[in-house]
């Protein structure tokens, strides 16, 4: 039988129903329904139950899914049912903030599923040799070398723009398929390698559009309260 292709759209959304299924208390909760998934995370009840069945996996007619089996089998279809290993590129400020997120247990972020960092690396000869948030700081030399070794299935891009496609091309010629990147920067990207793009400026930017829009609200508020005076 020929396996179906799961969009990749499909994929990204089940990070958010499995941080759904973690956050809620199997003592209390041991269903939940398709209503209820899609309330917490803003689906639509069929479109989660579309996803889902992708890969067979089907709730109770009128009752929903069983929330440790439900987490379990989307653990293991993100394969975050074992550790996957990523390395950070470029120590510098948002690198380390990054280390530090990964490293906060209190929130447990990245370390509840399975996700470990393991290595950073940078050419900075002040910064090589030293740990943040308990990850070594190897020389960027050794990225292929640590790639295999440790081994690294995830890259984490914090380096300046214009160096982010060497370090990116070294990272693939040893064998990663997979990118978090923060470099502003439209990286050439060979067939079957995955990049996802974090980038807040975007983000602020098209923010700025509605700020505009609520001065004008301001304004037209205060042009109110003054002929209302
Ligand atoms: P930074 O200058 O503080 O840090 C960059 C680090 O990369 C430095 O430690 C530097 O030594 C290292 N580096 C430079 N070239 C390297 C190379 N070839 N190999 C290995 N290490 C190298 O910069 P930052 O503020 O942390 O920003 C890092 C990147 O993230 C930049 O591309 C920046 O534009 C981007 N950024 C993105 C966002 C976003 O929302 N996407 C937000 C802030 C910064």
């Amino acid at each position: 039988m020929r396996k179906r292709k799961v969009p990749d759209v499909v994929i990204r959304r089940l990070p958010l129903y499995l941080r759904v299924l973690s956050d809620l208390d199997p003592e209390s909760s041991s269903i939940v329904s398709s209503y209820e998934l899609g309330a917490r995370t803003g689906v639509t009840p069929g479109q989660i139950r579309k996803d889902l069945s992708f890969f067979g996996v089907f709730g109770k007619q009128g009752v929903g899914y069983e929330v440790t089996i439900l987490r379990e089998e989307l653990r293991r279809i993100l394969k975050l049912d074992r550790v996957v290993n990523a390395g950070l590129v470029g120590v510098g400020n948002l690198g380390q903030a990054f280390l530090h997120y990964g490293a906060d247990r209190q929130k447990e972020v990245l370390s509840r599923e399975g996700l470990r960092m393991r290595a950073a690396f940078d050419q900075d000869e002040r910064k090589i040799g030293g740990h943040v948030a308990g990850v070594e700081v190897y020389p960027v030399q050794r990225l292929p070398e640590l790639i295999k070794e440790l081994p690294l299935m995830i890259i984490i891009l914090t380096v300046p723009a214009e160096a982010a496609q060497v370090v990116f091309d070294r990272c693939v010629a040893s064998g990663v398929k997979a990118f978090l990147n923060f470099a502003p920067v439209k990286l050439e990207i060979p067939p079957g390698i995955r990049v996802r793009h974090a980038d807040f400026t975007l983000e602020l930017e098209s923010l700025a559009y509605y700020s505009k829009e609520w001065e004008e609200d301001e304004g037209e508020k205060n042009f109110q309260s003054r002929t209302d005076q």
